[in-house]
């Protein structure tokens, strides 16, 4: 890990992955390694095989769900086997079997209080996600102003406790993370503590059988800003809504600021009335869907950012077939690059709607007129309307024909069997035109390029 500097985003996926596993495995397994991270790919430099099969199969889980929630990608995670001599020399492979027969690696959280020292005070924040690189929309400005609001106006009681509430994949934990790093770079040595809803209640629950409540205790309340995410987890565990109760009564009492997100509104939250009315007492707001162009606009933010060669009519594509969920939105864009590095294939619409045919919305199909896409296929390709049906099977027409009946499968709501009546064949044949040409769209930009153009030749067609 001697070269984690070299990537600074890199820094909160170790840190929280530091805190899942015990502090044993972490200096085992994670610590002596290297890496290189480029274009989403994570290359880990392994001594010898048996850490490319430990990690892989312990860690790479955990890996790829971090790099999600932390940096909002997925992933690729490849190895490469460095020898021990060109390594820096650590432990023998002997050593790390007799160390693993030995030790019960179940991956368990690793209890806080024994990594923190006790003069170290860690506020948990994510340094990339700022106010700067949030974009602002009619769905999110109340939540925004709000937080930013907070951040200079910490504990005032018509602010006091701030709760955002939003369905998944909107902004919440952004919105808290940038609260916190706001406070920290306005105010030097401010105490800011950013804590799930999730970790609370491990925590707290590990604290009880380590016998470390009062440092738990001490944790939460000794800050000058507590933002607590997805307080829904607190819910239904006694011990711990009330834990939580009194870390907010303490917080509060002594004017210190207190910001919760949530995944519904605080009256849905079912707490008891004491509760409830607390966490109303001061501003609550939710975020909302975002609309088509702030979609559009978090794309193109994300593409520039990360120097994406993507074009816009490809990211309002994405824009369109994702409305509910900014995290998923990020995810195609991601993936759909991913893809087309690997396969040096430019992306393109046809090329986005089969990488991400399972996340993108069902928005139902145009229901073109079949005859309409024979007429324009025949257009462009030279063959006449009568040889879609023909039983010719020369190249020139056959090719065309199995276009035209991928076409129908994309852009009308005929059956597969009605489709393979309107070309004077069975099911199975649409089926095998349609497989064939989707493999060329995904793997032929230029092809990929020119189905853009029909399609849209199509649908003007269809306007008229
Ligand atoms: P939630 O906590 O509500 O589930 P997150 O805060 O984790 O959502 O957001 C999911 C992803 O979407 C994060 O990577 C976040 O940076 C991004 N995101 C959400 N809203 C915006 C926005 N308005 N501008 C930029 N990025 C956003
Ligand atoms: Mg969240």
């Amino acid at each position: 890990m001697d070269n984690i500097e070299k990537y600074p985003e890199l820094l909160p996926v170790f840190q929280d992955l530091q805190r899942f596993i015990k502090p044993a495995e972490y200096e085992l397994w994670i610590r002596p390694l290297d890496f290189v991270y480029e274009n989403n790919i994570l290359t880990i430099v392994v001594p010898a095989q048996t850490w490319q099969d430990t990690i892989s199969k312990r860690y790479e889980g955990i890996l790829h769900d971090l790099f999600l929630q932390r940096l909002g990608n997925t992933v690729t995670i490849q190895y490469k086997i460095q020898p021990q001599e060109e390594h820096k020399p650590i432990l023998t492979d002997k050593d790390v079997i007799s160390a693993t027969q030995n030790t019960d690696f179940a991956v368990e959280r690793a209890p806080v209080t024994e990594t923190t020292p006790s003069n170290l005070f860690i506020s948990r924040l994510n340094a990339s996600f700022t106010f700067e690189n949030f974009i602002e929309s009619p769905s999110n400005r109340f939540a925004r102003q709000s937080a930013e609001a907070v951040v200079h106006q910490l504990g005032r009681p018509e602010n006091n406790p701030l709760v955002i509430f939003s369905s998944p994949g909107l902004g919440k934990t952004h919105l808290l993370h940038a609260i916190g790093n706001q406070i920290m770079k306005e105010n030097a040595g401010a105490k800011v503590l950013y804590m799930s809803g999730e970790e609370f209640v491990n925590d707290y629950i590990e604290s009880l059988t380590t016998q470390s409540a009062e440092n738990f205790r001490r944790k939460c309340r000794n800050v000058d800003c507590f933002l607590m995410d997805d307080i829904q987890f607190v819910s239904g565990k006694e011990g711990c809504t009330l834990e939580f109760f009194n870390t907010f009564n303490t917080l509060y009492s002594s004017g210190k600021q207190i910001v919760l997100s949530s995944d519904r509104s605080p009256q849905q939250l079912g707490w008891d009335e004491r509760l409830s009315s607390r966490l109303l007492a001061g501003l609550t707001t939710e975020i909302k869907r975002p609309n088509l162009e702030t979609r559009i606009a978090i794309l193109r933010y994300k593409r520039d950012l990360n120097h994406f060669n993507i074009s816009d009519d490809v990211l309002s594509f994405i824009a369109e077939g994702v409305q509910t969920n900014v995290r998923e939105l990020q995810g195609c864009l991601f993936r759909l690059v991913h893809y087309c590095n690997v396969w040096n294939v430019t992306p393109t619409i046809p090329v986005a709607k089969e990488i991400l045919s399972d996340m993108l919305e069902n928005n139902s199909n145009p229901n073109v007129n079949i005859n309409t896409i024979k007429k324009v296929v025949g257009k462009y390709y030279s063959v006449h309307m009568e040889d879609f049906n023909s039983k010719r099977k020369i190249q020139a027409i056959a090719w065309p024909r199995q276009i035209a009946m991928y076409l129908g499968t994309e852009l009308t709501n005929l059956s597969l069997m009605e489709l393979g009546r309107e070309f004077n064949r069975d099911h199975s044949t649409v089926v095998h035109a349609r497989d064939l040409v989707k493999e060329k769209v995904t793997t032929d930009p230029f092809f990929a390029s020119q189905i853009t153009q029909i399609i849209e030749d199509i649908k003007d067609v269809e306007k008229k």
